[in-house]
């Protein structure tokens, strides 16, 4: 008999060496039911997601909540019944937390012009727990879409996407994080610019403002919920030697090319806020590092910016821009007609 999503993804994650499917029990009652919807509202999507032929044919995909002890998002498949999107305990906590700390960061409010409430959990807060937790569903499903999965040299291997995995990577896997981001924030874009009136009573915004305003808000958010999932990564010392090596780009390299993909979106479906993010999105990047990290972590975060506009970090930025030309150019040809 095939096994239910739930059961198999609890199967498989035990032979990966977790604790396996957590079933939510032990939390709050008001938790447990906001996770269940958003997992609910999640797999509606996959079940509904339109077909694209440069898409890698994947098993059917179910998201669920891995019981485990570190911080992580994982794409995997069991390869016989489903592909597999998982989401640790302890990183929706740390979305959680790190959306309470900029919602209550006054140098963010004022630069949204919000007005939040005073409650621990406001609905800033849940609107950045919102887009960050999409964007980390939308990395993983990227995965899967962008068939890097079948790239992996075993099939139990699992990317870190939170902790540092040091040195195990190299610019191949680099440009597949940076297309997985590419195409989590095209889509997510879409998604809360596109629909934002859902979002509106949470935020107490008002529904007389002109669109414009809309648009720089939510596109504030899109960056600042981007920049402090990069910054759940403890920000690395970069050099010449290992910057090459990593299995993900540096925050501050990520960054600029998200930045680009942004632009490239706003560009064509929102032309006036294409110099609006040029203008804006550093700022917003600096108050979210520090609101994060600190002042000893925003220097680190610094010195990332500062290496990437050395003679070093310019021909890194070169090799990447390169080779992800490459990259979009090979994705999907192999099962693109013609
Ligand atoms: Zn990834």
């Amino acid at each position: 008999m095939q096994p239910t999503p739930a059961e198999a993804f609890d199967a498989w994650f035990q032979i990966l060496g977790f604790r396996g499917r957590h079933a939510l029990t032990g939390l709050q009652p008001i938790l447990r039911q906001q996770l269940q919807n958003l997992q609910k509202s999640f797999n509606e999507a996959f079940a509904a997601e339109r077909q694209f032929p440069e898409h890698a044919p994947t098993l059917p995909m179910y998201l669920d909540y891995i019981d485990a002890d570190d911080e992580n998002a994982i794409a995997t498949t069991d390869g016989q019944s489903y592909a597999f999107v998982g989401i640790t305990l302890p990183l929706v906590f740390k979305i959680s937390d790190v959306s309470v700390v900029l919602s209550k960061a006054p140098s963010i409010t004022t630069a949204l012009q919000l007005n939040v409430s005073a409650e621990p959990y406001n609905d800033l807060q849940g609107t950045l727990f919102y887009i960050l937790v999409s964007f980390v569903v939308g990395h993983e499903w990227s995965h899967h879409k962008h068939g890097h999965l079948q790239q992996l040299s075993a099939p139990k291997a699992i990317f870190q996407e939170i902790t540092n995995s040091g040195i195990a990577g190299s610019i191949e896997t680099q440009l597949q994080e940076i297309g997985a981001d590419g195409y989590s924030a095209f889509f997510l874009l879409s998604h809360i610019l596109d629909h934002r009136d859902t979002f509106l009573p949470w935020l107490n915004l008002d529904p007389a403002s002109p669109p414009v305003f809309f648009d720089r808000v939510f596109l504030s958010l899109f960056v600042i919920a981007f920049a402090s999932f990069l910054l759940l990564r403890p920000p690395e010392l970069l050099g010449a030697d290992k910057v090459y090596r990593f299995t993900h780009p540096p925050a501050a390299a990520r960054m600029n090319f998200f930045l680009r993909e942004t632009a490239g979106w706003c560009s064509f479906n929102r032309p006036p806020l294409e110099g609006w993010l040029v203008s804006n999105s550093l700022g917003l990047i600096n108050l979210t590092a520090e609101a994060i990290l600190g002042a000893g972590g925003a220097q680190r975060w610094r010195q990332q910016i500062d290496f990437l506009k050395s003679d070093d970090g310019i021909k890194y930025t070169a090799t990447l821009t390169t080779g992800l030309a490459r990259y979009r150019k090979s994705w999907g040809r192999q099962r693109r007609p013609g």
